[in-house]
């Protein structure tokens, strides 16, 4: 399959579909709202990966989702940058079991189910009546529950916009 340097500027690495300017909290990012991945730049991604240790080594949630999960991909097929098609280099995120891939020069891709495991810990919290979880204004719910475009992804950002704050 040919598709570095075929993959057009801006495209999702992994699913292909173009990537939207999103705002997390005070920070830009690019989300795909295909497959609920998020491109951060170099300064916004080593705070999602402190949010993704911080988060789930908090909750001891990495025990079982060590045990649960799949082996890790760390040889497998290289993503390409969205800015500048160059392959990526996969980076271990050891909290969160979990492979993202960097370009040195412009930033880390963050496949939805990476995000979605803050989003366990979070819930597991909860359960656990762990007074921790951010607030969610019942007008932000509503954007979530009635927006058309990936609702689980974008109710995923929401949360991830709520601990960069
Ligand atoms: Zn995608
Ligand atoms: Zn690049």
């Amino acid at each position: 399959m040919y598709r570095q340097g075929a993959l057009p500027k801006g495209a999702c690495p992994r699913c292909f579909a173009p990537l939207n300017a999103i705002a997390l909290g005070a920070f830009q990012a690019q989300g795909c709202r295909i497959c609920g991945g998020i491109f951060a730049d170099n300064a916004l991604s080593s705070r999602i990966t402190s949010i993704l240790d911080r988060t789930i080594v908090a909750d001891a949630f990495s025990h079982a989702a060590r045990k649960a999960a799949q082996p890790l991909d760390l040889h497998g097929p290289k993503l390409s940058c969205p800015e500048c098609s160059l392959a990526m280099l996969p980076n271990y995120v050891q909290a969160a079991n979990a492979r993202v891939d960097a370009c040195a020069e412009h930033g880390t891709f963050f496949d939805a189910h990476e995000l979605e495991a803050v989003s366990r810990a979070y819930r597991r919290r909860r359960e656990a009546g762990v007074p921790q979880a951010p607030r969610t204004t019942p007008s932000l719910q509503r954007t979530i529950e009635s927006s058309e475009a990936g609702p689980v992804e974008v109710g995923i950002w929401q949360l991830l916009a709520s601990l960069l704050k």
